[in-house]
């Protein structure tokens, strides 16, 4: 079965879907960081990520991969290079939604991800376009939301942890933009899918929504 979890920036997606693929015992992927890999690398190669043609060839011609090391966390490569950190600073947080926007690198990043669930039948697959473009007839779709004020403090509080020296104010600046290029861009923007189930994660922890996640897959399961 394939759990598709998409929603806005900090909305709690990683962390909720992560435990998720867990308790459920699925391979989770994380199409942020697929993204976000692919701005890492333009940055570092001093690529112009308003380039579409320079952005395009590196996602086609990287190698990207996630792996699991263990309890829950993941390692993140581009071409060899270990970036699981990397691809978290605020450059590449405020860059990302630039290069996601171009259609190439979508193309080239969803015939990846649909390669997985050829090899992983049940996944949980946390994005934007999950249950709209990457995996439509998931068999279960979920949208999580939470208010921008609440998701600029979670990820100020995750950044601070990591050492990044950041501004709550600045953090809400970019959620918003991100929010703003995700859900305008002509290319799968962020958009609810039709049959996707809501959950409003601001004044919900991470377990209660974890648990309603799995409760909704149990269900699905003995359809
Ligand atoms: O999920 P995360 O915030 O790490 O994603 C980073 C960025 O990658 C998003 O702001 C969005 O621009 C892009 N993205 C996307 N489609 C996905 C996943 C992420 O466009 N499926």
């Amino acid at each position: 079965m394939i759990v598709a979890i998409d929603g806005p920036a900090a909305s709690g997606k990683s962390t909720v879907a992560k435990e998720v693929a867990k308790r459920l015992g699925y391979k989770y992927i994380d199409t942020g960081a697929m993204y976000r890999a692919v701005t890492w690398k333009a940055l570092k190669e001093k690529i112009d990520v308003t380039n579409e043609d320079a952005v395009v060839a590196l996602a086609k011609g990287s190698q990207i991969e996630i792996s699991e090391l263990k309890n829950s966390h993941y390692k993140v490569t581009i071409d060899g290079e270990d970036v699981t950190e990397a691809i978290r600073s605020p450059k590449v947080s405020a860059a990302v939604s630039t290069v996601a926007k171009v259609p190439g690198v979508r193309t080239a990043l969803v015939k990846k991800q649909r390669s997985y669930a050829d090899i992983y039948p049940n996944m949980v697959v946390e994005g934007r376009d999950i249950g709209t473009v990457v995996f439509p007839d998931a068999e279960l779709k979920v949208f999580l939301k939470a208010s921008p004020v609440e998701r600029a403090k979670r990820r100020y509080r995750e950044l601070k942890e990591k050492g990044h020296k950041v501004e709550l104010s600045a953090i809400e600046r970019d959620i918003i933009t991100r929010d703003k290029i995700d859900s305008t861009r002509a290319a799968s923007p962020l958009l609810k899918a039709p049959d996707a189930r809501v959950i409003d994660t601001t004044s919900k922890t991470i377990s209660q929504v974890v648990q309603e996640i799995v409760n909704l897959a149990k269900k699905e399961l003995m359809k």
